[in-house]
């Protein structure tokens, strides 16, 4: 594709990369078969490559319209189409430029400001946002079905007892709304992983990826939490730490990617890109260990696995968790378009509900197709989004494991 970026532009890193990523696409339209809300809409605006086209418009200096910024906001970021083009279009990367540069040339409306702005505040602040939900746990049986079905239950998880010190040692990182919303998956992990000989340690200080504050034209924000994580991990990768083990899959890409957000700060390039160097999803950590060798075998059960969009396309994971679950006795149902997300997409089920609906219904059609006894996930947002639906219980498949622990492990 030809292009003609303001030469301004093309002195940035942005402008290069966006210049760079739109001379690759060659316009074909092949991602728009993969692409969910495409087929939902069957807008060609509503696709990957009519994005694209509203990109380098806005590249090129015309100014950004209501238009602009309603179809890429309904993008979900699942890079599908990142995965189907085949010439390798990085399209995400593309799509941040994009969305940036639309938020300066057009500011939101003050309602949608002050949304975004209370999301960013609550959901990515444990201190704030775990009192609240557990007041809403509280008040459940008092509410309405609508508002029931988006506080999931209180479930106490049972405490992770350390055992010996273990001789390898992980950083883990808990994440913003996972420890109130699913304590149980960080509990799982360490237990897991403490069997298979490793301590998963958490680093004070650490919290949320900024992965919400990015997806919610909060740039400066996000590099703040990446800034602190940093921080908070440093000491202990000085000390060894072998990796940073990420339970969210939805997180996982963004510390892949703290190396290039943050490879102008002179501060802190270097360790970013060291920090991306060891984050690993926690399904690369668990398969290297073997655990069919340590855990018990599991007893007959079908299991539904959704693949989060950040674990297939966003890390291009594909069937790890699928073959532990069967190398340990699971049972895997067969689930139909396995490659269309779910519809949560960090705050797109809250600030997109229409599609997200739409989308969370036919996954939920796919996954029950195989009559699956439970339904298991790695990304706390499609769990969330799915739990109260699903008719079967939804779980991480970390918990899947933990329930295979010997006796004697923590
Ligand atoms: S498949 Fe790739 S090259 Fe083709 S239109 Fe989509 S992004 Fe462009
Ligand atoms: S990221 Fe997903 S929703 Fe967005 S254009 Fe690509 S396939 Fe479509």
């Amino acid at each position: 594709m030809q292009t003609a970026l303001s030469n301004a532009l093309l002195q940035t890193r942005a402008g290069q990369e966006a210049d760079e990523i739109l001379r690759n696409c060659v316009h074909c339209g092949f991602c728009n078969a993969t692409c969910p809300t495409y087929q939902l809409t069957g807008d060609e605006l509503d696709g990957p490559r009519g994005r694209i086209y509203l990109i380098k418009q806005v590249l090129e200096g015309r100014p950004p319209g209501e238009k602009t910024r309603l179809h890429l906001d309904r993008c979900l970021t699942c890079r599908a189409c990142e995965t189907t083009c085949p010439s390798g279009v990085d399209y995400h990367r593309l799509l941040d430029t994009g969305r940036a540069l639309t938020a300066q040339a057009l500011p939101r409306p003050v309602a949608q400001r002050l949304l975004r702005l209370v999301l960013r505040k609550l959901l990515a602040r444990p201190r704030l946002f775990t009192p609240l939900l557990r007041t809403g746990q509280l008040l459940r049986p008092l509410l309405p079905g609508v508002l029931k079905a988006g506080i999931p239950p209180y479930r106490r998880s049972s405490p992770f007892r350390p055992g010996a010190a273990q001789q390898r040692t992980m950083l883990l990182l808990e994440g913003c709304v996972q420890p109130a919303l699913a304590p149980q998956f960080n509990r799982a992990t360490q237990s897991v992983l403490h069997a298979l000989g490793i301590d998963a340690v958490k680093a004070d200080g650490a919290g949320c990826c900024g992965a919400l504050s990015h997806h919610l034209d909060a740039g400066s924000e996000a590099k703040m939490f990446m800034r602190r994580n940093i921080d908070a991990w440093w000491p202990q990768i000085e000390r060894g730490a072998e990796a940073i083990v990420i339970t969210a899959s939805g997180c996982a890409p963004m510390v892949k990617e703290y190396g290039l957000f943050l490879a102008d700060d002179p501060d802190y390039a270097d360790k970013a890109a060291r920090v991306s160097g060891l984050a690993r999803d926690l399904s690369e950590v668990v398969a290297a260990e073997q655990p069919e060798r340590t855990l018990a075998q599991a007893p007959a059960t079908r299991i539904a696995f959704h693949s989060p969009c950040t674990l297939q396309h966003g890390q291009r994971i594909n069937g790890v968790v699928e073959g532990m679950l069967g190398k340990l006795g699971y049972t895997l149902t067969p689930v139909a378009d396995g490659h269309l997300c779910c519809g949560s997409a960090g705050t797109y089920s809250i600030l997109q509900g229409r599609l997200a609906t739409q989308l969370r219904d036919n996954k939920l059609a796919a996954l029950q197709q195989g009559a699956p006894e439970t339904i298991a996930t790695a990304n706390i947002g499609c769990y969330h989004h799915m739990a109260g639906h699903a008719g079967v219980p939804v779980v991480h498949w970390i918990e899947l494991l933990s329930n295979l622990l010997p006796e004697t492990s923590p």
